[in-house]
């Protein structure tokens, strides 16, 4: 198997965020949680994206983690590499963007390197190499304030020249509307001036597809899930990959019982566990005795065992914020998410143990400490249960086939967790 595409993704929920925007658009997409072994075998794919951990972290070694995702996609066959950024460009003078596209760069015996971060439909739009999040500048958005990486310049051609080793120019809205043979003449003429990367402009969804085509005839580009688009797009239209169904291999049946998971305290959360309350059996577990023994995971596993063969079942720790706020002032903040992440973990673990093979969990950083534990390298996107929530299916996992939704706190209809099952067979 040949992959028409590989990216390489600096976070997990931007990861995530491309590989189902990719399935979207026709790709069927692996999403790996760091850099898979050598030998994980891999279904019938078009893209792979392996997530890393990169974006904040020192930039020598973002460069050396996103060379080992390079060389494992390139030894699958991965022509392309998308380097996979944030779309408000979230990076410091000291990179890391720019470190990590020159290396790739020069992996590649690129001359010129596509850059843009631009997302039309969700108000990312890149003109004059400025970058706009919704109506303002990106300097005026709610990002100059960000704690790790506050941005102070809009101009991305100025951002990027200080985090890379070569020169930036840029390819502007006039020549992308132009078409792609205006964009290669442009960037012939960048890379004759000795310009290693371009940022390019994107204000239109249409302008996405001009971008892929002409991104597909370079081996590295950079940039958030829009330039995947028009990557995507470019190549079902190129007929190199086939669009039919991206999302069928994922969602096929893989029986066995179903339990949810709710460890996220959103006010969509604490509703669909209200809702699920109709059609499921539902446990609220005691905050307080899981800060304070084991005691409760296993009474919540003897519960599951009991009921779990008669239909899905939810075990919930999500409380009120009055009640979230009392937990924390008598343990501290963090010390009360961590202990409650991790017994979600080995309740996951027993309930996978007792044979679930179909995992809903509702909470961000509580999805995150169930698939560590799992030790799940890679997932399968099938089809989307809400906005931005697709079903997935393990890929290589060693307690063998599994369907899970991961879902951030706020995402879903209030019928989320049935939604979810009627999904997962
Ligand atoms: P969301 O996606 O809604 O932010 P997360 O899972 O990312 O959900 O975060 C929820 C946090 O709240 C986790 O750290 C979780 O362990 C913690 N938590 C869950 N239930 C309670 C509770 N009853 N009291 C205090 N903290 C809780």
């Amino acid at each position: 198997m040949t992959l028409a595409l590989g990216c390489i993704a600096d976070d997990y929920t931007g990861a995530s965020d491309l590989a189902n925007t990719l399935t979207r658009a026709g790709l069927r997409t692996v999403q790996t949680i760091g850099v898979p072994s050598d030998d994980l075998a891999l279904p019938e794919v078009d893209a792979v994206v392996v997530s890393l951990k990169s974006r904040s972290i020192e930039a020598s070694q973002a460069v050396a983690r996103s060379r080992a995702a390079e060389k494992w996609l390139r030894g699958r066959g991965a022509s392309h590499i998308l380097f996979k950024i944030c779309s408000t460009f979230d990076s410091t003078d000291a990179g890391n963007i720019g470190p990590v596209m020159d290396a790739l760069r020069e992996d590649s015996g690129d001359s010129i390197v596509l850059v843009t971060p631009a997302f039309p439909e969700t108000g990312r739009t890149v003109y004059q190499g400025n970058l706009f999040v919704g109506a303002v500048p990106l300097n005026e958005s709610p990002l100059k304030d960000h704690p790790l990486n506050p941005m102070h310049d809009s101009n991305l051609v100025r951002v990027l020249a200080r985090q890379s080793r070569t020169k930036v120019g840029l390819v502007d809205l006039a020549t992308v509307a132009r078409g792609p043979d205006a964009v290669r003449a442009r960037l012939a003429e960048l890379a004759a001036g000795d310009f290693g990367a371009a940022i390019i402009d994107a204000v239109f969804d249409g302008d996405l597809g001009t971008i892929g085509t002409v991104a597909l005839d370079h081996r590295v580009s950079v940039g958030a899930s829009g330039i995947g688009l028009g990557l995507a797009r470019a190549l079902v239209g190129s007929a190199k990959v086939r669009p039919e169904a991206a999302s069928a291999a994922a969602g096929a049946p893989v029986g066995g019982p179903a339990a949810c998971l709710a460890g996220s305290c959103s006010q969509a959360t604490l509703q669909q566990i209200a809702n699920a309350e109709r059609s499921m059996a539902v446990l609220h577990l005691d905050p307080e005795r899981i800060v304070t023994g084991k005691d409760e995971v296993r009474r919540a596993l003897a519960w599951a065992r009991d009921r779990v063969s008669e239909g899905p079942v939810l075990i919930a720790s999500s409380a009120t914020p009055d009640e979230v706020a009392a937990l924390q002032s008598r343990h501290g903040r963090d010390a009360a998410g961590h202990a409650i992440e991790q017994a979600m973990a080995d309740i996951a673990e027993g309930l996978v143990d007792d044979g679930v093979r179909r995992l809903v969990v509702a909470g961000g950083e509580t999805s995150g400490a169930v698939v560590d534990r799992l030790r799940i390298p890679g997932f399968l996107v099938g089809a989307e249960i809400a906005a931005g929530v697709p079903v997935l299916r393990a890929v290589g996992a060693s307690k063998g086939e599994m369907l899970l939704a991961l879902k951030s706190g706020n995402f879903g209809g209030p019928q989320f967790f049935s939604d979810a099952l009627a999904l997962m067979r």
